[in-house]
C-alpha cells in the first residue's frame, strides 16, 4: 500500500475501502497474526475491507490496523 504521512501525527498511513464503501485511514504496512497471540488492541481491515477486532483477526492474513483509534487528530479528521 502506498503510504503518506498522516496530517496529524508521524504515522505512515494509507487508505482502504471498507465493505460499507467508505474510505478509512489505516497504517500503511500490513501485519499478520501468527499463532494465538492477539494483535495490538484496535480494529483491523483486510485488503478487501473486511473488519476484524484484534482478537478475531485470522492467522496468516495481511491486515491493516485502523489508524483513527490512536491518532491525536482523529476528532478533527472526522469533522472534515
Ligand atoms: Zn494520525
Amino acid at each position: 500500500m502506498n503510504g503518506k504521512e498522516c496530517k496529524f501525527c508521524p504515522t505512515i498511513i494509507g487508505w482502504l475501502k471498507t465493505q460499507k464503501g467508505k474510505w478509512t485511514a489505516v497504517e500503511a504496512n500490513p501485519i499478520k497474526r501468527m499463532g494465538s497471540d492477539p494483535l495490538p488492541r484496535g480494529k483491523y481491515y483486510t485488503t478487501f475491507g473486511e473488519l476484524f477486532d484484534a482478537n478475531d483477526v485470522p492467522n496468516g492474513v495481511d491486515v491493516y490496523r485502523s489508524h483513527w483509534g490512536d491518532c491525536p487528530g482523529a476528532e478533527k479528521a472526522r469533522k472534515n
